[in-house]
Order: structure tokens, then sequence, then C-alpha cells
């Protein structure tokens, strides 16, 4: 397990695509692939939005990954 007071993965929150909040605590997210598991630290601009990635980690994952906005996710 890795150190979860690490900084978050991206800098762009993938729900609303502005700047994380470092106060914000991060989403620990655990993405499941062929090569192992990649723990992502998915941090977001605000509790709102950090609920949101914990209620579909899966949709904002890759996004987060990338530092950008999740595709086809129109808001709340
Ligand atoms: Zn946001």
């Amino acid at each position: 397990m890795q150190n979860v007071a690490q900084g978050p993965t991206n800098h762009i929150c993938p729900v609303c695509a502005g700047n994380v909040d470092e106060f914000v605590p991060p989403v620990i997210v655990v993405k499941q692939e062929e090569t192992g598991d990649t723990i992502l630290r998915v941090g977001t601009c605000c509790p709102r939005c950090a609920s949101e990635v914990a209620s579909k980690p899966m949709l904002y994952a890759d996004a987060a990954e990338a530092n950008r906005v999740a595709e086809g996710v129109t808001g709340f």
C-alpha cells in the first residue's frame, strides 16, 4: 500500500476541470490491470467532486491518470 499522504495523481479535477484543491483528500482508486494494480490518488477541487469520483471511480480514473476532465460527463 502506498502512502496516502502523498499528493494526488492529477492536477485537474476530472469532474469539472477545475484546479485540484490540495486540502480536499484525494479519492483512492485501485485500477486492476493485467500488469498489476495501479493505485491512483484522484484529486478533486471540492468535496462534491470527490464524492462524485467515489461513486463512479472507474469513470474518472483514466481521466485523472491523464490529468484531464472525464469525457462525456456533463456535470452533476
Ligand atoms: Zn471539481
